[in-house]
Parts: C-alpha cells; sequence; structure tokens
C-alpha cells in the first residue's frame, strides 16, 4: 500500500493548539486506499497540547502573547521532514492555514482573522525538499 503523511487533527487526533482537533471524513476515505502515517509538526517541536495560537510573522512564528515561538516549529518542521525521508510518501495531506501545515493561505501575523497567500513551516520546508502537499480542501 502506498503512503501518505497526513496532518494528525485532520484524523481526529486532539493535537490542535485548543486541545481539539479538525477531523475530516474524506480525510478518514484515504484510509481505503493508502497507509496514512499521521505528523503534528508543533507537537514533535515540544509544544504543549492545549497551547497558545500562533501565527507566521514574516520568517518568524509568533503566540498570541507575543512569544517569539520560532524554534519550537522550525524543530517540529525538521522531525517532519526526517520522516517524510524515512517514509517516502507519495503526497501529503495538510490542514490548511495552519502555521505549521498550511499549504495555500496561513494567518497574516496581526490575529485578526486575515488571511494571507502562505505557507506553514513545515509545508514549506518538505516542498523545498521535493515532497508534494495538499490541503486537505483541494480533496474531492
Ligand atoms: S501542527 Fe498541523 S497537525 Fe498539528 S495541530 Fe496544527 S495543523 Fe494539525
Amino acid at each position: 500500500m502506498k503512503k501518505i503523511l497526513v496532518s494528525a487533527c485532520l484524523l481526529g487526533y486532539n493535537c490542535k493548539y485548543n486541545g481539539k482537533n479538525n477531523l475530516n471524513e474524506k480525510v478518514i476515505k484515504l484510509k481505503e486506499e493508502y497507509e496514512i502515517i499521521p505528523v503534528c509538526p508543533e507537537v514533535f517541536g515540544g509544544l504543549s497540547t492545549p497551547r497558545k495560537k500562533s501565527e507566521r510573522l514574516n520568517d518568524k512564528v509568533i503566540s498570541e502573547i507575543n512569544e517569539d515561538v520560532t524554534v519550537f516549529f522550525n524543530k517540529g518542521a525538521e522531525k517532519t521532514l526526517e520522516i517524510a525521508k524515512k517514509e517516502e510518501p507519495s503526497f501529503c495531506v495538510f490542514k490548511e492555514n495552519s502555521p505549521s501545515c498550511g499549504v495555500n493561505n496561513i494567518y497574516d501575523g496581526s490575529f485578526s482573522n486575515n488571511k494571507i497567500i502562505g505557507k506553514g513551516v513545515t509545508t514549506e520546508l518538505l516542498e523545498n525538499n521535493g515532497f508534494k502537499i495538499i490541503s486537505e480542501l483541494d480533496l474531492i
């Protein structure tokens, strides 16, 4: 069976910043065709759950209480890349809008619910290493 890497929150893991998940039935259905490897870069990076909401701002990631959490996000991205290199997934399905996993859009760093075109830290690193990433919103 071919493998895919999937944002763990889309599979129902409660690893989202608020301790909840983003369970998505279309993503669950992929289990019929692929071996699923769940990843949560923010947990891999050492952040606790629940945790403060964070957004990318230029080359940093800042939490809603203005802490610079870039190092945790970079560490999580590196760990996810390590897993991707080992597992060689056909593609990855990542959670849109997340500062780690966003594929087409992210929040703009102002914590005012504005989205901009951009990618999460992990998505960017994996794409730069040749991995194909799609957003859960692009699943048919
Ligand atoms: S880092 Fe990715 S997998 Fe983890 S909760 Fe955020 S969107 Fe989901």
